[in-house]
């Protein structure tokens, strides 16, 4: 709380940042903030600062949700940092309050990508939970279903699943599926199977330590559906990749994908376009596609070849995008950047996106990479904390003229803003009940009953 005390007790401006979000982007932003010497008040809507990280990566990825995490409460609990968890900016704390009232040397926009792309078919939105499930409630669900007093979605997941997708979030959801389908049906043997360990052995040898076949089983198993070709899929890429590069790239996503097929019994199907809803009673029972040829990389619907597919749940997976703040403009269904290279936010000066909300992808290491590289050449200058900016190669870039034009422009805090913005946040944390940040997260621990 000794941060908590600095804002009460200053008499002298200090450049303070907020950061919306404290998950791998926001908490990496706040940690060079404070090194640099700017405190940095991270204003998180969950309980938990694990963002994606607890709630997207689905949970057989152990090894490295346990190292994000300890990176996540390192950055967190760094001198010059205040945590405000349970506070969603937009509801608990209008964007308008934060930008034109508190007196913010700037903001950080880290809060990711939170909405599912809605499904491109007219009306199918109207079927969600009625038939219609999107990803980032599924994956949700996964992860916790097993937590004690887990309050959240619940799914059963019937035997006939379709999953409208084709990047690499999708092949998680299709795995899922499956795993819980097998581990489903080994259970109505007497058979009790860890989904984690069949995850890494894969379903057809854990089938076979139990002298199982497929067959025996009577597992039908989900279906992909995929609106290009399998060399297609997004699941390995490269920036402007050389004729042969993409060769090479295409491979590999054949490769990524037959290993899915072939590891977790998933089924695919390219080419085909979803169009339009199938309903019966009220629910979704599936979707008509119609099938497509790649012609010079478009994708082209083919003429009369309609396609009905009958499904109890058919799952959305076709990406997720930032959830709308009020007071934040936006283009299409992205935040509106100035700059795709700099994070500015159109309109509002001293607003910079960082990590997945600005990069759109769904990769720690490039949130993470994105976070450093804009907080170090962007925000900082922009303070005018820090070292000097490091010299873009290419001279002239965007970031660079920004950096040139902005540096100095963001005013520390004033004292009483900050008196200000204390009283804010112990209001908030009396709310909430927040006292320390190792005590909240030892409240707020995930006990898992699977392994009591
Ligand atoms: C199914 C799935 C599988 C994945 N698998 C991998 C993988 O194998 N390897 C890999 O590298 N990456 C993977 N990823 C992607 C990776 O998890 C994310 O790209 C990365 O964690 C994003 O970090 P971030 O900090 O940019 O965003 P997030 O983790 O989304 O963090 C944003 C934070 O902002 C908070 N927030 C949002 N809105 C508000 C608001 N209004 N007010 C306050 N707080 C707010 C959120 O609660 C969250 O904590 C996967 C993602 C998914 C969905």
């Amino acid at each position: 709380m000794d941060e908590l005390q600095a804002l009460k007790d200053a008499t002298e401006p200090k450049p303070v940042v907020a950061i919306i979000g404290g998950a791998v982007a926001g908490s990496e932003a706040a940690a060079i903030c404070a090194d640099k010497g700017a405190l940095a008040v991270v204003f998180e809507q969950g309980a938990r600062p694990y963002g994606k990280i607890e709630d997207g990566l689905p949970r057989w990825h152990e090894k490295l949700r346990e190292k994000e995490y300890r990176r996540i409460d390192e950055n967190l609990l760094r001198d010059g940092v205040i945590f405000v968890p349970r506070t969603e900016v937009g509801r608990d704390l209008p964007w308008d309050e934060l930008y034109r009232e508190m007196g913010f040397s700037a903001i950080i926009l880290a809060n990711g990508a939170w909405r599912d792309r809605p499904l491109p078919v007219e009306g199918a939105h109207q079927y969600v939970r009625r038939g219609l499930v999107y990803q980032n409630e599924l994956v949700y669900w996964f992860n916790h279903y097993h937590d004690d007093g887990y309050d959240g979605p619940v799914f059963e997941i019937p035997d006939d699943v379709i999953v409208v997708g084709g990047g690499l979030a999708s092949i998680d959801v299709v795995k899922i599926v499956n795993l819980e389908l097998y581990a489903r049906a080994l259970r109505a043997r007497g058979i009790d199977v860890d989904i984690v360990e069949m995850e890494i052995k894969g379903i057809p040898k854990t089938l076979e330590a139990h002298g199982l076949t497929v067959d025996e089983l009577g597992v039908q198993g989900c279906t992909l559906y995929y609106r290009r070709r399998m060399e297609d899929m997004p699941l390995a890429s490269a920036d402007d990749p050389t004729p042969e590069q993409l060769t090479k790239l295409q491979a590999a996503r054949v490769k990524i994908m037959e290993r899915v097929m072939r590891k977790y019994f998933v089924k695919f199907e390219p080419l085909c376009l979803p169009v339009a809803t199938i309903v019966e009673d009220g629910r979704l029972a599936g979707i008509r596609f119609q099938k497509t040829e790649v012609v010079e990389g478009r994708v082209r619907p083919v003429e009369g070849s309609e396609l009905d597919v009958h499904a109890t749940m058919v799952i959305s997976s076709i990406g997720s995008v930032p959830r709308p703040i009020a007071g934040i403009p936006v283009q299409g269904e992205l935040y509106y950047f100035e700059s795709w290279e700099t994070g500015e936010v159109h309109g509002l000066p001293g607003v910079f996106g960082l990590g997945n909300v600005l990069t759109g992808k769904g990769n720690i290491k490039d949130s993470r990479a994105n976070a450093v590289e804009i907080v170090e050449n962007v925000v900082a200058a922009y303070l005018g904390v820090g070292d000097e900016p490091e010299e873009i190669p290419g001279g002239s870039s965007a970031r660079t003229e920004a950096v040139a034009k902005d540096a100095a422009a963001g005013a520390p805090m004033s004292p009483a803003a900050m008196n200000a913005l204390a009283e804010w946040i112990e209001e908030r944390y009396g709310e909430i009940g927040y006292r320390n940040y190792r005590s909240w997260l030892a409240a707020h621990a995930r006990h898992s009953l699977e392994n009591r």
